[in-house]
C-alpha cells in the first residue's frame, strides 16, 4: 500500500475497506453472544449460534432479544437456587 499524506476527511466506509472494521461489544446478549458495532461505519455484528460472527440482521435482533430475556430469567434462577442451597 502507498503512504500518502493522511487525509483528514476519509469517510469511514473507505477506512473500513483500508483497515478492517473496528468492531467494539455494543451489547452482552448472554455470555456467548455479543452484539459488536464497528467504530467507525456503525455496521453491527452478532454471534450466531455456531459461535461465528454475522451481521446484525432484524432477525438476529429479535432472536438476540429473546437470548437476552432467557439468559436473564436464567441467571436470576441460578441466583435463586444457590441462595436457596445456601440456607439448606
Ligand atoms: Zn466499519
Amino acid at each position: 500500500m502507498k503512504k500518502t499524506q493522511s487525509k483528514p476527511t476519509i469517510i469511514p466506509k473507505m477506512y473500513c475497506n483500508l483497515f478492517g472494521h473496528d468492531y467494539q461489544v455494543s451489547k452482552k446478549v448472554t455470555y456467548h453472544v455479543k452484539e459488536y458495532t464497528c467504530r467507525h461505519c456503525k455496521k453491527e455484528l452478532t454471534t450466531n449460534s455456531n459461535g461465528n460472527l454475522t451481521e446484525l440482521t432484524p432477525k438476529f435482533k429479535e432472536i438476540n432479544d429473546i437470548l437476552s430475556r432467557i439468559h436473564a430469567s436464567r441467571t436470576q434462577r441460578l441466583k435463586k437456587k444457590s441462595f436457596a442451597s445456601s440456607i439448606y
